[in-house]
């Protein structure tokens, strides 16, 4: 184990807005002893999101995934703690939310709408490269 203190970018998608779970998911950064450094609502543009996940283009998944990610404000959070990044993660759970735990966002809460996007409710980024990056698109 090691001392890291890192910054993530969070994001609660437009379906945990939408379900009013923004409150539920901020407890549980809170909760875990992480530190909220900043917090807006934003409409995300295809601008934004082409640049957010830029590593899926082409993906058969990509273009309902930017459709999904334009149908309503996300709250974007600038998140602060020790090893936040590999933490918030596993607060997260796995990408699919029905094999993600149970006790983690997406195991409790995510949806899987099978052809259609996985409604997994929450965005973590996955290195101290992505997190740079992404906090950079989020909260330029
Ligand atoms: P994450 O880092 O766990 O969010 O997962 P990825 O970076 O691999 O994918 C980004 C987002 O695209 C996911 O959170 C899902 O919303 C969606 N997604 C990823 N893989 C699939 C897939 O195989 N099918 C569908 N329908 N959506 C996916
Ligand atoms: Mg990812």
């Amino acid at each position: 184990m090691t001392t890291a203190i890192e910054e993530t970018l969070v994001l609660v998608k437009p379906d945990g807005v939408a379900r009013n779970l923004s409150g539920e998911i901020l407890r549980r950064i809170e909760a875990k002893g992480y530190s909220l450094v900043d917090i807006r609502l934003v409409q995300a543009d295809r601008e934004l999101l082409a640049k957010h996940y830029a590593e899926h283009e082409g993906k058969p998944f990509y273009e309902p995934l930017i459709e999904f990610m334009q149908s309503g404000p996300t709250v974007a959070i600038r998140v602060a703690g020790n090893r936040v990044i590999e933490g918030f993660r596993v607060l997260a759970g796995t990408t699919d939310p029905t094999t993600a735990a149970p006790g983690t966002i997406r195991g409790d809460f995510g949806r899987d709408w099978g052809l259609r996007v996985q409604q997994n409710l929450v965005h973590g980024s996955d290195s101290a490269e992505s997190a740079e990056r992404e906090l950079g698109l989020w909260f330029s």
